[in-house]
């Protein structure tokens, strides 16, 4: 265990990873930025890009830009992609947000499974996957579908079933709860891979199995675990997969989405969404839709070039650093964040709720405290120390190992302790803000 602000500087000095920090625009002076988990920061390579896209591609070249690659950027960026999270390069693509990808993958799901119509999550699940999954629920029983005839009765059109297992102390869930709650009449299992609260991390091979002895097929959502941990999509036989990159991935606010679909599975599946991207020959512009061999007919419409220009020089250094030096990093920012938690903060009232062991623990930590909405705000507007905050309690620090330096943990600590033993809080109204 560390404490000292030597021992700080001392695993900074030994940060493999230390020379990457300079490759971020900088930030205020003396700010502390732990919300990378969130929004990930501005690579300075990628302002470059973007500028270079607006002003010379789309400025001078303007509509020759889909012959000079913008056409293949979604696959040329997908399978470097791949390489982050072990899979084949023609199974992932960019495209669309993690929200529409979700949507898109589901129904393809459902559909393929034919009579089966249950959908199984947890409520450590991101709160947008879930309400996908009751707006698909609605959709289905709004509109009698071809392929959603209700095993038994042979009704069509029936609300698809949806089960949420609870996690039984807020944080985590086991296999066996799993296990026991999908059946033969689940059609997909679907997780988010480390939950956004808590960090938390499913055990992937696992719970990918469990899906696969019922016959489900299983799909992840990796925003909270891609660009901070390696993932095996491949090696784990997943079947589908979306992520954001805008989180550890630092693509830009609103940076395109992407998606895997395993290969196997890609002339299987359909997405519901019939665009001209994912048509098989879409500068035919013939009339009937025919979908694209492979993952690209998981296009929709027309990509965003200038966000997507955004996403290459983080996806570089992430490649450039190597996922197991990122991951060792991220295990000791967080067993430090944790150590100095456990010595400082706790006798302040706060609460560890993120799993302690680092096998199953992602790249954020999460405090809670009774008056957590107060001190996150205090935090940003009084101690230039930007974490963020869920509800109800939670003070979410992510610790990006690319930028994040262990001084800065050991500093945010302090300013912690400052807020809670001066009080600086209480000035600030319980109200809660929109955006948090
Ligand atoms: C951040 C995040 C998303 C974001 O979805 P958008 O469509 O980009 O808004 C989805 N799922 C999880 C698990 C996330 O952490």
């Amino acid at each position: 265990m560390v404490f000292s602000l030597d021992d700080a500087r001392r695993m900074d000095r030994e940060d493999p990873l230390a020379s990457f920090r300079e490759r971020f625009a900088p930030i205020e002076e003396g700010s502390i930025y732990l919300d990378g988990n969130s929004l990930g920061r501005l690579p300075i390579g990628a302002s470059g890009q973007v500028s270079h896209a607006a002003s010379k591609e789309w400025g001078e070249r303007l509509v020759r830009g889909w012959g000079d690659g913008w056409y293949e950027m979604p696959r040329r960026l997908g399978a470097k992609i791949a390489g982050l999270v072990g899979a084949q390069s023609d199974e992932v693509i960019v495209c669309d947000s993690t929200s529409v990808n979700f949507f898109k993958l589901v129904c393809a799901a459902l559909i393929y499974q034919g009579p089966r119509a249950e959908i199984v999550t947890d409520d450590l699940n991101f709160p947008s996957d879930i309400y996908l999954l009751q707006g698909i629920q609605r959709f289905t029983s709004a509109l009698t579908l071809e392929g959603t005839n209700h095993p038994e009765s042979g009704e069509r059109g029936f609300r698809q079933a949806l089960r949420v297992v609870p996690s039984r102390d807020g944080m985590t869930l086991s296999e066996g709860e799993l296990r026991d709650a999908v059946s033969q009449a689940t059609a997909l299992l679907t997780l988010s891979h480390t939950s956004f609260k808590s960090a938390f991390v499913h055990d992937m091979a696992r719970i990918t199995k469990v899906a696969h002895d019922a016959g489900a097929l299983m799909l992840w959502d990796l925003s909270h675990s891609v660009g901070a941990m390696p993932i095996e999509l491949n090696r784990c036989n997943v079947d589908l997969a979306v992520c954001c990159t805008y989180k550890y991935l630092n693509g830009g606010p609103g940076s395109p989405a992407f998606l895997y679909v395993r290969r196997d599975l890609q002339e299987k599946l359909q997405s519901p969404i019939w665009g001209w991207f994912g048509q098989d020959r879409p500068f035919d512009f013939g009339l009937d839709y025919s979908p694209a061999p492979g993952i690209a007919r998981f296009l929709a419409g027309t990509p965003p070039i200038l966000s997507m220009s955004a996403i290459e020089p983080g996806l570089d250094m992430i490649v450039e650093a190597g996922l197991d030096i990122i991951k060792a990093k991220s295990v000791k920012l967080t067993e430090y964040m944790i150590a100095l938690w456990e010595s400082d903060l706790q006798r302040l009232g706060f609460r560890l709720q993120t799993p302690r062991d680092p096998a199953i623990r992602g790249s954020h930590v999460s405090l809670g405290h009774d008056e957590g909405w107060r001190i996150n705000r205090a935090l940003i507007e009084d101690m230039n120390l930007i974490p963020d905050f869920r509800q109800p309690d939670n003070i979410r620090f992510g610790l990006v190992p690319l930028y994040t330096t262990f001084m800065e943990v050991y500093e945010a600590t302090q300013r912690l302790q400052e807020v809670v033993e001066d009080r600086v809080y209480e000035k600030y109204p319980s109200e809660r803000a929109a955006v948090t």
